[in-house]
């Protein structure tokens, strides 16, 4: 079993409180607002951490991705990008 697989395990066994609380203190750390591919309209909408919500419906035109040096990737374990566009690391992963 892999990080990312560990942490999914982990926040299962959480209430959907702690699993929110989990996502908010991770979400500050999210560099997604420095990426060439965040839009006007993701930043409107005050969206992050794709990585684990998934899909973005703001329809951004695929640029860089920057997750890969973002400090939630080792964190997580994460191993995909470009979340807003193709969903999250879970979806990707077909868990
Ligand atoms: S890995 Fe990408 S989507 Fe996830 S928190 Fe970092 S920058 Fe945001
Ligand atoms: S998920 Fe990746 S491509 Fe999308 S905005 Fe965040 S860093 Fe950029």
């Amino acid at each position: 079993m892999d990080k990312f697989e560990e942490m999914m395990q982990k926040m299962q066994k959480m209430s959907a409180a702690e699993r929110k609380a989990m996502l908010d203190s991770v979400k500050p750390k999210c560099t997604c607002p420095e990426c060439p591919t965040y839009n006007d309209c993701m930043k409107g909408k005050e969206e992050l951490l794709f990585c684990a919500t998934g899909k973005t419906g703001c329809s951004p035109a695929k640029k860089a991705c920057i997750c890969p040096t973002c400090p939630v990737t080792p964190m997580m374990g994460l191993k995909n990008m470009h979340y807003c566009i193709r969903g999250s690391e879970q979806e990707l992963r077909k868990m």
